[in-house]
């Protein structure tokens, strides 16, 4: 499965199937989008590769990585300490976002006001979607430190 930004600068190259497919409203993927929500899609460290360069990095907070073409300005991924061993990419990014419908909204509540939905997809607390409501990892496998892999 393939992605890219707007201008083509940047693409990247993902190993189905994806872990997890939702929406998320927190604020930062919202700043980073310019957009009142954001679909992202969880992908294995292992099962993912930029194509031609990487994206820029800006550190939104400690510990946590969003990229961007420095050229057209797409936003395209971020990663997290917390969520370690998996990268999220923008749905919209990917060649056939229409491929990878949500199963969730997380951070539901810092969702917009005026953002009415009826999609009757299950809603959480906060950005983890790994974590179940007891707190214990649920999707995706514990893996190495975020970092331990490039
Ligand atoms: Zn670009
Ligand atoms: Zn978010």
């Amino acid at each position: 499965m393939l992605g890219h930004c707007l201008c083509r600068a940047i693409a990247f190259e993902v190993d189905g199937p994806a872990q997890a497919c939702v929406v998320c409203h927190c604020e930062s993927c919202r700043r980073q989008c310019s957009a009142p929500m954001t679909a992202y899609i969880g992908v294995l460290d292992s099962q993912w590769r930029w194509l031609c360069k990487p994206p820029r990095i800006f550190n939104s907070s400690p510990g946590v990585e969003r990229t961007f073409c420095d050229n057209c300005g797409s936003p395209l991924s971020f990663r997290s300490k917390n969520m370690s061993g998996v990268m999220h990419f923008f749905s919209a990014a990917m060649e056939e976002p229409e491929k990878f419908a949500p199963t969730l909204h997380v951070a539901f509540e810092e969702k917009l006001p005026w953002l009415q939905l009826a999609d009757g997809l299950p809603t959480r607390v906060g950005p983890d979607y790994t974590k179940n409501r007891t707190g214990e990892r649920a999707l995706v496998q514990p893996a190495f430190c975020l970092f331990s892999r490039a």
